[in-house]
């Protein structure tokens, strides 16, 4: 889960000590460059790298592929446990819903070998979007399904609907309703009567699974799955389920995925992005990094803080197919997922900002 940082929290760290640093790669998308020593080449490739609610994920990912599991079934499979987690607010089942209370979900799956895609968005009543997103890659002409047309080909296909909103994304749905403003006829309610686990919703809270696999052929796949952002506009859909934004996998290089804020990754197609300067030889730290950057210069000013930071999180997961990985992130401190032949863990992301440690 991620927790962009508040208004309230102007006062940051100083930057870390690359964030300004004159950057080779910008602007490059075809190149030579050397790579990064700071990740290097694995010479058992198989590997599975995820968001940092991923960790169970990238684990079961793992065993699947070590049994001979084509790199996508494997990163569907792990994101699913994900996905029916009902203590992840943020994807699938428990997700926290829309401003009407309604949980509606993206998810997206690119097969590296193929070159294919399929996703769905605005997806309400069916917990395991990214089996869905799979299943229009596979048995449509199409790409992309939303709302009610996508909840139609589930159900055609054999998901069953129910409610995805828990007793407890409602309750948190609820407190929010019940503070926004002001200028509504919701009163808050005494704060005796909300539960403690409730208020630490407070702030606006994003958040996102990414599932990327690297098998010993070098083959690589990934999913990205979410409830996007907490009480959006009913409709609005984030960067997720859009191939080239919330995921990208390339067969002759590698893949990236991404969480945090969608609007901001949008515009930039963050994941195509990072692939492509893969591509051009950037290892995956260094085409993060880039990536980040740019975001930061096309960030409008309303979303920047005082020092020109954005007010917002936005993490990338990248993974080359010789092995070499990385997970970025605007605000640090930040983890990632990883399981390979040397165990299952959290590791530490590189980025640009550091957040202040909480008082
Ligand atoms: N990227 C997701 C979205 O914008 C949310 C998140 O990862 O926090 O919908």
């Amino acid at each position: 889960m991620h927790q962009p940082p508040s208004t309230s929290r102007r006062t940051f760290l100083q930057e870390s000590a690359c964030s300004l640093a004159a950057w080779p790669w910008a602007g490059l998308l075809h190149g030579t460059v050397t790579a990064d020593s700071s990740t290097t080449q694995d010479p058992t490739p198989v590997k599975v790298i995820a968001s940092e609610n991923g960790l169970d994920a990238t684990r079961h990912a793992y065993k699947l592929l070590l049994q001979g599991a084509d790199t996508l079934d494997a990163a569907v499979a792990a994101v699913t446990l994900v996905e029916d987690d009902p203590n992840d607010t943020s994807v699938g089942y428990g997700g926290l819903p829309n401003e009407d209370g309604v949980v509606e979900l993206d998810a997206a799956v690119m097969h590296g070998p193929t070159h294919r895609a399929g996703a769905v968005a605005a997806l309400r009543n069916i917990r395991h979007a990214a089996q869905v997103a799979r299943l229009v890659m596979e048995q449509t002409d199409h790409q992309l399904l939303v709302g009610e047309g996508a909840l139609r080909f589930a159900i055609a296909q054999g998901f069953k609907e129910e409610n995805l909103l828990t007793e407890k994304a409602r309750k948190i749905w609820l407190y929010w309703r019940q503070t926004r403003g002001p200028s509504d006829d919701w009163l808050p309610p005494p704060l005796d009567k909300v539960d403690p686990e409730v208020r630490q919703y407070f702030e606006r809270h994003t958040g996102t699974v990414h599932v990327a696999c690297l098998n010993a052929a070098g083959e690589v796949s990934c999913v990205t799955s979410t409830s996007g952002l907490a009480f959006k506009i009913a409709g609005r859909v984030g960067d997720s389920p859009i191939v080239g934004a919330g995921l990208y996998a390339d067969g002759q290089v590698g893949s990236c995925g991404s969480t945090g804020r969608g609007e901001a990754n949008l515009a930039g197609l963050g994941s195509f992005l990072a692939v492509e300067l893969m591509r051009g030889g950037a290892s995956p730290l260094e085409a993060g990094l880039e990536v980040l950057r740019r975001v930061v210069k096309q960030t409008p000013a309303r979303l920047l803080d005082e020092e020109g930071r954005p007010r917002f999180d936005l993490k990338y997961f990248l993974l080359a197919k010789d092995g070499r990985h990385a997970g970025v992130s605007m605000w640090l401190p930040a983890r990632y997922a990883v399981t390979d032949a040397n165990g299952s863990r959290l590791e530490e992301a590189a980025g640009l900002y550091h957040r202040p440690p909480k008082q």
